[in-house]
């Protein structure tokens, strides 16, 4: 995000890639893609590719990090080394774990978690290959695991960003945007009560783009949901 390029990201309403300014990128889903996991699911988001795998509820180890009044929920973010074009260092660094903290946060919302105390309920996220916006993918794949893997949830979680790029307010930024745009805001929602379980901004905004930006984010995240939607009756019909 740096912002002070002058780098044409949006001529005559017409992104690098062809979108609209308010329109999301191509998006695919997919439930039960591994046979180990209680849950899985794969989501493409444009060039973003990212797999999810749910375990648990199992009992917690070490004990002491179990709570006897609910299950914890435990996010692991991780970007593959070939996921991006200079080769990423393997394993956990500040993004990552920032990433898994906050997701783990927006999923302990919906969950029911006092249904299973001192237990562990794992989600892991693998970004294949990343285009930005991959916390919202990952968040949204990881969504779909745990519905996969039966857990109960109050609601579901579907993350979307929004942005702005050549003084534009658009939705669900590039790697491009990403990169030479002014800001990037994403979100994630519980679609059923509406609240907000993740906001972030990188950049700067008025309050009036950030107003912008934060419904336009919602309105796309509400799209997703209807694709997720579609994804799961289409996987229940199947089992049946
Ligand atoms: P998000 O993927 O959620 O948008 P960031 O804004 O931190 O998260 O990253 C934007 C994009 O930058 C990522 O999707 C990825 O394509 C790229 N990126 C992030 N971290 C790295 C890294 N360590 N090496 C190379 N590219 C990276």
């Amino acid at each position: 995000m740096s912002g002070n390029t002058d780098m044409k990201l949006i001529k005559n309403g017409v992104r690098l890639d062809g979108r609209k300014p308010e329109e999301l990128r191509e998006i695919k889903m997919e439930l039960g893609v591994l046979k180990r996991p209680q849950g899985s699911a794969y989501v493409e988001w444009g060039k973003n590719k990212v797999i999810a795998a749910v375990y648990g509820p199992r009992e917690l180890h070490p004990k002491f990090m179990q709570n006897p009044t609910k299950a914890v929920v435990r996010y692991t973010y991780n970007m593959a080394p070939f996921s991006v074009d200079d080769r990423k260092r393997p394993g956990p660094d500040r993004r990552s774990v920032e990433i898994s903290k906050i997701s783990s946060e927006a999923l302990t919302a919906v969950v029911e978690t006092e249904d299973y105390p001192n237990t562990v309920i794992d989600v892991f996220v693998e970004v294949l290959q990343a285009d930005a916006g991959t916390r919202c993918a990952a968040l949204t794949c990881a969504s779909l695991a745990l519905a996969d893997a039966g857990v109960p949830m109050k609601d579901m979680v579907v993350a979307c960003a929004a942005g702005k790029i050549n003084d534009h307010i658009v939705l669900d930024l590039g790697k491009e945007e990403d990169n030479f745009g002014q800001a990037d805001v994403p979100v994630a929602i519980t679609p059923l009560s509406k609240d907000i379980v993740l906001l972030q901004m990188d950049g700067k905004l008025t309050r009036d783009e950030y107003s912008k930006a934060l419904n336009l984010a919602v309105d796309g995240a509400m799209q997703v949901y209807e694709m997720m939607k579609k994804t799961l009756i289409g996987s229940l019909n199947r089992k049946e």
